[in-house]
């Protein structure tokens, strides 16, 4: 048997459906922004393994970072101990984040993240003995398939048979372009009629969505209003952290500051799984008593990984270098001269780049809906052609390492157009 077959026995994979899926593609390498199959078929990874890998893969640098703490100290619980890669890299991260970010709390995913700030936006209010219990959200959401996260999550396809199990959560539309005061005025509307804890948003852009993209000051003119209101705001930056959006944070592009910051994905350059939320001074304040009650009751058995730390510390290291941020600034000129070339396509319907990120909605033919024909047509078509993209729905979208090759950028755009042809 193959590794294919060996798989179909006992493996379960995420967001598939194993009666109509095609079997998975068994990878066995990496290097770059390359992979390869057990046919020794080439991959372009043009998504970073789901957003996940800045630097390439099977990056040595962060390997031998991970190597050296593997045998220095691979792990120790966090709960009572601590450790130098973690006091490192909070101190790293703190130097980076937006000056009001004080505190750095671990644990292990993008989902986790934002569970640990929605349970904190709620305890906050609780500790303060003030009933608020409702988190604003937005349309089409994703923050992540946990309890918490799914709630707050709105895109229906991953939630519908949870629905009425969730926490409150009221949603806002997204302001996008010409919706900016519709979704002002909704905002508004929700913090007068509900009891508003805290409210979750994608910074700039809302990844799972399709790349959906709306303005810096749209977003500080959203922040203020809660802050007017006393309503915690949480930036979900899991997808847009550590230069996706051309700056290290997309909150960097605004003049508002967050409450809470959710970061993962990048954060170890795509090797070891690992998350933080990070809060201001005063929400750790509202935990901070002599009352044991009022502490904070969550943690993971892996917190603060020692390992995880050191792969985010070697990747911190690699993100700041200025050729990775000449990288990122030649991605995004490629980005730009191609959106130049293929925007005025006639079943071209629109397109944006934003940082390393590149969207493309092609003109729907029939409803088109998330795992839709147009989008397992534009997928299989894809990896034919040995590009690794998960078009949603007509949406098609590149957000490929940094370190991605023009040439390699050539050959993804150059498919882009043939797919466009072809469906
Ligand atoms: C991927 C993602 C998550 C969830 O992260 P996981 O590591 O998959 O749990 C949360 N928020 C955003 C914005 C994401 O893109």
């Amino acid at each position: 048997m193959n590794l294919t077959e060996r798989d179909s026995q006992y493996l379960w994979h995420p967001y598939t459906q194993h009666k109509t899926a095609s079997l998975p593609i068994a990878i066995k390498k990496g290097e770059g922004a390359l992979l390869w199959d057990d046919n020794d078929k080439e991959y372009i990874d043009a998504i970073a393994s789901w957003w996940v890998n800045p630097f390439g893969h099977s990056n040595k640098f962060i390997a031998d970072a991970i190597y050296k703490q593997l045998t220095t100290l691979e792990h120790v619980l966090f709960g009572g101990f601590t450790h130098e890669p973690a006091v490192v890299l909070s101190e790293k991260l703190i130097e980076i984040l937006p000056k009001n970010q004080k505190k750095i709390f671990f644990s292990d995913n993008g989902s986790t993240a934002v569970e640990v700030a929605i349970k904190v936006a709620l305890q906050y209010f609780f500790n303060k003995g003030e009933t608020r219990t409702t988190i604003i959200a937005f349309e089409n959401a994703f923050h992540g398939d946990t309890f918490a996260a799914m709630a707050a999550s709105g895109i229906s396809f991953y939630t519908q048979a949870f629905q009425g199990m969730f926490i409150d959560v009221v949603r806002v539309p997204v302001p996008v372009q010409g919706k900016e005061q519709e979704s002002f005025d909704a905002l508004k509307k929700v913090i007068k009629n509900n009891n508003c804890a805290g409210f979750i948003f994608e910074p700039l852009v809302q990844g799972a969505a399709g790349m959906v993209m709306y303005e810096p000051n749209a977003l500080d003119e959203l922040i203020k209003i809660c802050q007017d209101n006393n309503v915690l705001t949480i930036a979900d930056e899991v997808m847009t952290g550590f230069g996706k959006t051309g700056k290290t944070f997309a909150i960097d592009y605004i003049k508002q500051k967050p409450d809470m910051m959710c970061l993962s994905k990048a954060l170890t350059g795509g090797t070891i799984p690992m998350a933080i939320t990070t809060f201001t001074q005063e929400i750790f304040e509202a935990f901070y008593d002599d009352d044991i009650n009022k502490a904070l009751f969550h943690g993971h058995t892996f917190t603060a990984n020692p390992t995880g730390c050191a792969a985010a510390l070697a990747s911190l290291e690699l993100l700041h270098t200025n050729e990775m941020q000449n990288d990122i600034a030649r991605v995004n000129q490629c980005h730009l001269n191609f959106q130049e070339k293929i925007k005025s396509h006639p079943k071209v319907e629109t397109t944006r780049v934003l940082g390393v990120i590149f969207a493309l909605e092609i003109k729907k033919q029939n409803d088109e809906s998330y795992y839709g024909t147009m989008r397992t047509k534009l997928y299989d078509f894809f990896i034919e052609n040995g590009i690794i993209m998960r078009p949603v729905g007509n949406i098609v979208y590149i957000l490929p390492p940094y370190i991605i090759t023009n040439e390699q950028l050539q050959k993804v755009y150059q498919v882009i157009e043939q797919a466009i042809e072809m469906v």
